[in-house]
């Protein structure tokens, strides 16, 4: 590899050496009202046939197409089927039976005509009132899924409607990917938590809170180790800690600076050291290393620079720990809206707004003053990347996006 103590590595080989780093964690079950968020581990199949029987999709009545030949038509009523009940009887010819929603059809019926398009009738009958098509307002039996279908696999991310059909092909229970423990720290003299007033020369915590709510976003237990003074004892004792989970986060502390001992702690204390800058801005002192099963960043103090390195580089490896499929995150192309000018050496990710004109995307860029610019990045949507080789992107080129949650 080459020295990346002095040479950035490109963003690209800083990822493929953070994802080769990073393993998928053990696998357990657990029941569905845990299981939101969660990375699925296994393949899932239906036990049977969905819906299990040729069900009314309407309240109404359930009748046989061809007695509509001429309107109105007066069928006499043979019984009424609620949902969860089976039909006694079929219906022949001039007949119908009053069907709810979810209902099983009964033998001879190919129809349901909705209750609105009825209308009641002398002795008992009911009259009505337009035709239906043959399968109108019916779910045939295994419409919507098959006894054995494959539906769900490996790496899909269980969001409300997988979580349903879980439980509706009687999954109680499901196997996902441990959630990843994250311990983070933040580092720096300067710093004071945000319900202090700064005394002069002191500046809030902001890294803390919003590094600790986009890890927990990305589905991650946090343990939020506070603010760690610039000592290099203190921060070995901070990371000895800290090692003991999956991953560790450090902010601040791995520049240049006669304070910057982030870096050498983390190897005194047994951390591998994989890179330490990334040609990237904002975000160049990039520290990543691991000891053991715990992966450990570095992240850069200023506020942008530390919520970018996380978004491109800390959470694909918490994805794959936690078996996603595609860990880099939702990625697109979209058209710049308006040009944008930086110095070649580094790739930018820079914040911006998406929009959708018709089928084609764009991305509006976001002025911003850099990396300390927290207002500015709290405005975006997407991160927009300028390669780098380029020192400016034209108005209407098209750009690659990483989307942002
Ligand atoms: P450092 O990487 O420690 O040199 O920090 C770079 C810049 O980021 C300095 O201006 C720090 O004061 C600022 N900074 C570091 N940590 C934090 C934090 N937790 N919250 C807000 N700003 C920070
Ligand atoms: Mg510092």
């Amino acid at each position: 590899m080459k020295d990346s103590r002095t040479n950035p590595i490109p963003v690209e080989e800083a990822l493929r050496i953070v994802l080769q780093a990073a393993t998928s964690l053990p696998i357990q079950s657990v029941p569905l009202s845990e299981a939101s968020g969660r990375v699925l581990a296994e393949e899932i199949l239906t036990d049977a046939d969905q819906p299990p029987f040729p069900k009314a999709m309407m309240d109404g009545f359930a009748l046989r197409s061809a007695d509509l030949g001429r309107l109105p038509a007066e069928l006499a009523v043979v019984e009424e089927i609620p949902a969860g009940r089976l039909p006694s009887r079929g219906i022949g010819p001039g007949e119908a039976s009053r069907i709810m929603t979810g209902a099983p059809l009964p033998e001879g019926a190919d129809a349901v005509q909705m209750m609105e398009r009825t209308e009641p009738a002398e002795g008992g009958k009911v009259r009505i009132l337009e035709a239906v098509a043959p399968g109108a307002n019916i779910a045939p039996r295994g419409q919507e899924m098959r006894s054995g279908d494959r539906i769900l696999f490996p790496g899909d991310r269980l969001t409300a409607p997988r979580l349903g059909l879980l439980a509706s092909v009687g999954h109680p229970e499901v196997s996902v990917r441990r959630i990843p423990a994250v311990s983070l720290a933040v580092t720096g003299d300067e710093l004071v938590e945000a319900g202090k007033i700064p005394a002069p020369g002191q500046i809030r915590n902001s890294n803390g809170p919003a590094v600790a709510a986009r890890l927990r976003g990305l589905g991650a237990q946090v343990t939020e180790m506070g603010i760690v003074p610039d000592r290099p004892e203190a921060l070995r004792e901070t990371i000895r800690r800290g090692l003991r989970d999956d991953m560790l986060l450090l902010s601040g502390g791995v520049s240049m600076g006669d304070r910057d001992f982030v870096e050498g702690a983390l190897e005194e204390e047994g951390v591998e050291i994989l890179f330490r800058k990334v040609a990237i801005r904002p975000g160049k002192p990039a520290v990543f290393g691991r000891k053991g099963s715990c992966l450990v960043f570095g992240l850069p103090g200023n506020p942008v620079s530390s919520l970018v390195i996380l978004e491109v580089l800390a959470a694909p490896a918490l994805r794959k720990m936690m078996g996603h499929e595609d860990p880099e995150g939702r990625r697109m192309e979209a058209e710049l809206v308006e040009e944008v000018r930086q110095h070649p050496g580094r790739t930018g990710y820079l914040p911006g707004t998406l929009s959708f004109l018709g089928a084609l995307a764009r991305v509006r860029p976001i002025p911003t003053r850099g990396s300390a610019d927290l207002l500015a990045h709290s405005r975006a949507d997407a991160l927009f990347i300028v390669p780098a080789d380029r020192s400016s992107i034209g108005a209407g080129e098209r750009v690659r996006v990483l989307v942002l949650e």
